[in-house]
């Protein structure tokens, strides 16, 4: 069964062939990152422009590489939310136009279900399991007793992982986004630099990353009023380690106490090499499985959004026509 799966919600144009919601046969995604970097991050308006002139020609590319028509699709998945709304509407539109002329099911599906399921891409999933989202734009903890179903048990109060290094980032004048830049310094830098943890009460799997980015803010700005040169390589270091630390072990704990068969990690910052690498250390003594997508599938993409959305095609869930992008869409309630 082939899916064809489309995702606009934020900054990259991206379509997919996907078989039996496991197996990429195409997988296209246009980055719009030299586009926004000049403004420091993304605009919506430009987002949406590109958008607008990529879909048709992204979608095509994904079809004509799997070398399929859409009479052999079983159905049309589309990135449904949250996002920018403006963003979202054109995977939508396209999603459905699609879909009404060649007849076929409409399948909405949440940007952070497309996340988790990118790893159905490398394994099969077996539950119970527990999920690690750290993204752009959000930070949590998600158990899945079975396909499909996603209980949030914690999540980020403030900022999301990825917005506190985009804006660590930024305030050490890296270009965006800055976590790749970030994880690159932190490697050849001391955590050396004493700062914040934030494990808030102490049966609590809710995260909170404000505080550590004003102390690094922080920690520049006083700095630089004594004229004392910090090395941006340990304080890199020192953020990241401060991160990693929280992360990996409210991860451990939710895996020990939820008794899960496998640990997920997904978002753009499960690309984080330091993140990747304590992880894969710290599971391998617990003997929980712990599935890590390749870079590629960490960020955003469509492949995702197709092995998410065949969950629904074997359920017969479909979408209505009516389909509209939902920018504060529920992952629980999905
Ligand atoms: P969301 O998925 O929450 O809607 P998004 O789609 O914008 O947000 P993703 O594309 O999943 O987010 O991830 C992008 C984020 O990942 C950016 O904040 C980026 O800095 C971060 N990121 C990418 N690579 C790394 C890395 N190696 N280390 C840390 N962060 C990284
Ligand atoms: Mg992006
Ligand atoms: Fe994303």
């Amino acid at each position: 069964k082939l899916i064809l799966a489309i995702e606009t919600s934020c900054d990259e144009t991206a379509a997919a062939v996907i078989k039996n919601g496991n197996e990429i046969l195409s997988n296209i995604v246009a980055s719009q990152i030299e586009s926004h970097k000049r403004f420091g991050g993304v605009v919506p308006e430009i987002a949406s422009r590109h958008h607008v002139e990529q879909i048709t020609v992204i979608i095509e590319e994904a079809m004509k590489e799997a070398n399929v028509t859409y009479n052999d699709l079983s159905a049309i998945a589309v990135t449904e939310g949250p996002g920018l709304v403006g963003a979202l509407l054109i995977g939508v539109n396209a999603a459905k136009a699609l879909a009404f002329a060649h007849s076929l099911p409409l399948i909405g599906v949440h940007h952070i279900a497309g996340h988790i399921y990118a790893n159905q891409l490398i394994t099969d999933l077996s539950f119970p399991l527990m999920t690690l989202v750290v993204s752009g734009g959000h930070t949590e903890l998600v158990y899945m007793k079975e396909h499909g179903s996603f209980e949030v048990i914690g999540e980020t109060r403030d900022d999301a992982v990825g917005e506190a290094y985009d804006k660590v980032a930024r305030t050490l004048n890296l270009p965006y986004p800055g976590g790749p830049h970030i994880d690159r310094l932190a490697a050849s830098g001391e955590a050396s630099i004493d700062l914040p943890r934030a494990w808030l009460e102490p049966d609590s799997y809710d995260f909170s990353f404000s505080g550590l980015k004003s102390a690094v803010i922080n920690t520049l700005h006083n700095a630089k009023q004594k004229g004392i040169e910090i090395s941006k390589e340990d304080l890199a270091a020192s953020f990241q380690e401060s991160v990693i630390e929280v992360l990996v072990e409210k991860s451990k704990r939710a895996a020990t106490e939820y008794d899960v068969k496998q640990f997920l990690v997904a978002g753009g910052v499960a690309a984080n090499k330091g993140l990747r690498e304590k992880l894969k250390e710290q599971f391998t003594e617990l003997g929980i499985e712990l599935v890590i997508p390749p870079l590629y599938l960490c960020t955003d993409n469509a492949a995702m959004i197709g092995a998410a959305a065949f969950v629904h095609l074997e359920k017969q869930q479909f979408t209505s026509y009516t389909l509209n992008g939902n920018p504060g869409l529920d992952l629980e309630n999905d």
